[in-house]
């Protein structure tokens, strides 16, 4: 297998909250396939700065493992990568891109929005303070014992990426939280350093994070870094039309497993929700997938209890 040394990398980055379900695992067989048939690297990222419960990282890995997929190099723990998002944090500060944020969740909620702005963006509150106005900010934080936020000052409303499946997709960019108030570094930065970091130039994930890919691309850009393609897949929706979750009973790998399955029963399943059939491991469905027959609507789960 290659190890895509200057040929790009795919990656699949699961947040270790609890067990994968199906809908996980297609899309990290997605992932898989679509760097592997286009000879590149393949990446592990464990996104592991909250929500943690304890084990499902090992669970985790071996469930992939156990539906045939295999990665190259170690690892990537976003908790060991403090320092890389500092220096990150830095580059941009030194750009003038960087400012305190004092606002509670709650005012961000209440506060008018701008028209054309994504749902739920920083209507910009505390981009242009007064040094006065900053004080009286840091004086409320400390009150609050909270530190305050960092958010990008974005010069930009939109920017333009490129999906696989969804094609040229222009979305809205706002000044998005860099660092938390609780002092750990933002989803949106982490993601975008560590696939930096890490030569990822294909990302493949579940397609609600297509809003977030514009303003990941301006990161991306003001980091001096190339966007990836991004390959955004459909989720996996329960009969009822909700995301796929624990709540739906039997939807783990695990779960199956204790229900008397094999992986290779469940990648049979993840395999016909591809139009294929008799797929029993990972290698099966990229021997035999074609990209662009994707379905483009959620992938329903219905499972036997
Ligand atoms: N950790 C995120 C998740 O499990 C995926 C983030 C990404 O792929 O950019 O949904």
């Amino acid at each position: 297998m290659s190890a895509g040394t200057g040929r790009g990398a795919g990656r699949y980055a699961p947040s270790p909250s609890g067990d994968l379900h199906l809908g996980n695992l297609r899309t990290a067989i997605l992932a898989w396939v679509l760097a592997r048939r286009s000879d590149r690297a393949f990446h592990l990222r464990v996104e592991d700065l909250d929500r943690v419960r304890p084990g499902a990282e090992e669970r985790q890995l071996a469930d992939l493992a156990a539906i045939g997929l295999d990665w190259d190099g170690p690892v990537v723990r976003q908790s060991e990568r403090d320092d890389v998002y500092g220096r990150a944090l830095e580059q941009l500060s030194a750009q003038g891109r960087v400012y305190e944020c004092y606002c509670t969740r709650r005012e961000i909620l209440e506060a008018p929005s701008a028209p054309h702005t994504p749902p739920g963006a920083y209507p910009g509150t505390c981009r242009d303070l007064t040094p006065a106005e900053r004080e009286r900010g840091r004086a409320r934080m400390h009150e609050l014992r909270r530190e305050p936020a960092l958010r990008l000052r974005a010069e930009v409303a939109t920017w333009r990426v490129h999906d696989l499946f969804a094609g040229e997709v222009t979305g809205g960019v706002d000044d998005v939280v860099l660092r938390r108030g609780d002092g750990v570094v933002a989803y949106n930065l982490a993601v975008v350093v560590d696939d930096a970091a890490t030569g990822i130039d294909q990302v493949t994930r579940a397609d609600d994070l297509l809003a977030s890919a514009p303003r990941q691309a301006y990161l991306a850009h003001l980091l001096g870094a190339s966007a990836p393609e991004y390959a955004h897949v459909p989720l996996a929706v329960s009969p009822s039309g909700a995301r796929l979750a624990k709540r739906d009973g039997a939807v783990t790998l695990r779960d199956r497993l204790e229900r008397g399955e094999s992986a290779g029963d469940v990648v049979e399943r993840i395999g016909a929700s591809l139009g294929l059939t008799g797929c029993h491991a990972a290698s099966d469905v990229l021997a035999r997938w074609d990209p662009a027959t994707l379905p483009r609507e959620p992938w329903v789960v219905d499972l036997p209890a």
